[in-house]
């Protein structure tokens, strides 16, 4: 067995590790400081601008897009280094394309689609969105009741989504919808493509989340979409939908990762300098085995990441292992992170301090694209299951 990374993945990875040290860590104050001020935790379009700029000129764009539309058509084992190094800074910037649409619309799109959404798309110049939850149908997204109805050529969208990020401002929403109310999840759900200022595709609000960030309700209101819009074959959307949501899974274990190496470096640092009572807190054992448990969780977390995904590239079926690192990468971070914050007392406390919006992050992450509870009925159900 071998677990090191290749010699063209670790310098990617350091590539990105320079990137987010130079670029994206000398905004981070700023952003805190907006967030605090109640003005949401987002970038200066002309910081994004600018970082777009440069991540473009390092070639991190469409890391992981194929080579015919502009990307380097890398596997996923390289980019978890990837996103692990993202995920250390709470600057909000992802390398464009953001991977799961990406991964979604790759397995998905025709030469008309590929064209007019999946190229500049990894461009970078459009973003995306997707529309799969709704107000009766979260953890179990087959429980859909949003339907899409021929009408000659056309589709007609109904229904109500909730939660959708980005969905006022994405270029396209990737809407999913029921085709077939008795196959629903088996051949009847379906994919559309909903531009941006659709008719009937109405943005009721904006929901501010925790941790300065938002999401949107959307009402489907009449929406006629064209037939060319319908992504991949008619009912088979469920599929494509859970790559999407994999993609995603072990992204957030590799910010995870990330997020939690940051904070225990920061214990690191931080914990032989302090005295209390006279001695160093590193002299405690309190934060002794907060620090050999995060990093025991760490490894582990990294390991069973980098497995999941070298066994994604071999094309195996990897979706008891995304459950796994999804549940325990987030779970272990925001453990990790809640022990750091405890570590620096008041000041962990602050918003001065990155580790309040990493526990924020970590928060919301433990919910969306499957709460924890429900990866864990998944992982215990595959191995229950095959007792009968
Ligand atoms: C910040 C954020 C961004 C999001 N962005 C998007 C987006 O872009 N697009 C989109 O479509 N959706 C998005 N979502 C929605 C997200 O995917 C759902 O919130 C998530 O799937 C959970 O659904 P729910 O909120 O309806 O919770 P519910 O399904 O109501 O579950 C509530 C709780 O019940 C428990 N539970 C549920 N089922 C089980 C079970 N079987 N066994 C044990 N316990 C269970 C869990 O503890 C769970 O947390 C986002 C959510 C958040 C928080």
């Amino acid at each position: 067995m071998d677990f090191e990374l290749s010699e063209e993945h670790r310098m990617l990875k350091d590539l990105v590790a320079r990137f987010v040290k130079d670029e994206l860590m000398p905004l981070e104050a700023g952003v805190m400081a907006r967030e605090a001020e109640g003005k949401g935790l987002g970038l200066d379009p002309a910081d994004h601008a600018r970082l777009d700029k440069i991540a473009g000129e390092l070639g991190l764009f469409g890391l992981d897009a194929p080579e015919d539309v502009g990307g380097s058509d890398l596997p996923m084992t390289a980019m978890v280094g990837v996103e692990e190094e993202i995920g250390r800074c709470v600057t909000p910037y992802t390398l464009p394309p953001d991977s799961p649409n990406l991964r979604m619309l790759m397995q998905t799109v025709n030469e008309r689609q590929r064209q007019a959404y999946l190229a500049p798309y990894v461009a970078g110049e459009t973003i995306s969105a997707i529309g799969i939850s709704e107000p009766g149908a979260g953890s179990d997204p087959a429980a859909m009741t949003t339907t899409a109805v021929r009408d000659g050529e056309d589709w007609i969208i109904n229904g109500r989504k909730i939660w959708i990020s980005r969905a006022a401002d994405a270029d396209f929403t990737i809407l999913m919808a029921v085709t077939d109310t008795e196959k629903r999840a088996r051949g009847g759900i379906s994919a559309f493509l909903v531009d941006k200022g659709t008719p009937g595709f109405n943005v009721l609000r904006r929901i501010p989340m925790i941790g300065g960030a938002y999401t949107y309700e959307v009402a489907l209101e009449d929406c006629r979409v064209e037939g060319w819009k319908l992504l991949g074959t008619e009912g088979n959307g469920f599929a494509p939908m859970q790559l999407r949501l994999g993609t995603r899974r072990i992204e957030m274990a590799s910010w995870s990762i990330g997020m939690a190496q940051r904070a225990l470096d920061m214990i690191v640092d931080y914990a032989p300098q302090r005295k209390t009572f006279g001695l160093p807190l590193s002299e405690r054992q309190a934060i002794q085995w907060w620090v050999a448990d995060a990093a025991t969780g760490i490894h582990a977390a990294r390991l069973m990441t980098y497995d999941c995904a070298w066994k994604l590239d071999q094309g195996r079926d990897v979706r008891q292992e995304i459950s796994m690192i999804k549940s325990y990468a987030t779970e272990m971070a925001f453990k990790v992170v809640d022990n750091a914050m405890q570590t620096f007392g008041a000041m962990g406390m602050t918003k001065e301090l990155p580790l309040q919006q990493m526990a924020n992050k970590l928060r919301v992450m433990r919910i969306y694209d499957g709460p924890t509870e429900v990866h864990k009925m998944v992982v215990a159900r595959n191995l229950l299951g095959r007792r009968r």
